[in-house]
């Protein structure tokens, strides 16, 4: 047994409301004068739908998702319309990004660990260079299961090589974060970023 063995050794990050703050009243007011649906009646279209959680789990691909939004809500623009309005949800959370580059630049292995899908990653890709300075990504459309579903945290712990204290995992979501610490996983409660800058020090990482 290792002297380290409490201390973490990998930082796992949530990304959406942690690393970058979206906003779907965005991309639903872009849409809005091509669709039949107005308002909030759009914005749970995309956000609060059952389709949302289709796309993210992987059983519906892009032009699926398209086909089903299009017939919900009467849109009469183009998949490239459609997808071009993912684009512009997304804003960085400074603080957190300095974090990030921190634990970088001190070789602490960081890895990606989201409930997301297809096109909110391509856009993200090309728009924040940051994206691409991380271990690994765990994906909820690529695994074919959300958090806190206990199938994607094993997938984060087959990806890092780690389980148990070893991981410093770090969330904006309750139930999420919940199941990591029923995992024995330091689970860091994200609220706000000044904090987990504290919580991250504390363990002796940056
Ligand atoms: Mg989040």
């Amino acid at each position: 047994m290792s002297l380290n063995m409490s201390k973490p050794s990998v930082v796992v990050f949530d990304l959406g409301k942690v690393l970058l703050d979206f906003d779907y009243g965005i991309m639903a007011r872009q849409l809005e004068p091509l669709s039949r649906l107005k308002g909030v009646e759009l914005k749970q279209v995309i956000d609060q739908s059952p389709l949302l959680h289709q796309y993210e789990t992987g059983q519906i691909s892009t032009p699926q998702l398209f086909e089903a939004f299009v017939s919900v809500t009467g849109f009469s623009g183009t998949l490239g319309d459609f997808s071009a309005a993912f684009a512009d949800i997304f804003s960085p959370i400074e603080t957190m990004l300095e974090l990030h580059a921190r634990l970088r630049a001190r070789g602490v292995p960081v890895f990606i660990f989201s409930n997301t899908n297809e096109l909110a990653v391509g856009h993200i890709r090309r728009q924040f260079p940051f994206f691409a300075n991380f271990d690994g990504y765990v994906f909820s459309h690529e695994v074919g299961a959300m958090k806190p579903t206990a199938r994607i945290y094993e997938a984060v712990e087959a990806m890092t090589g780690k389980q148990g204290t070893e991981i410093l995992y770090i969330d904006d979501r309750p139930e999420n974060i919940e199941a990591g610490a029923a995992r024995g996983w330091h689970a860091v409660f994200h609220q706000q970023p000044q904090e987990t800058r504290q919580v991250v020090a504390g363990h002796g990482l940056v």
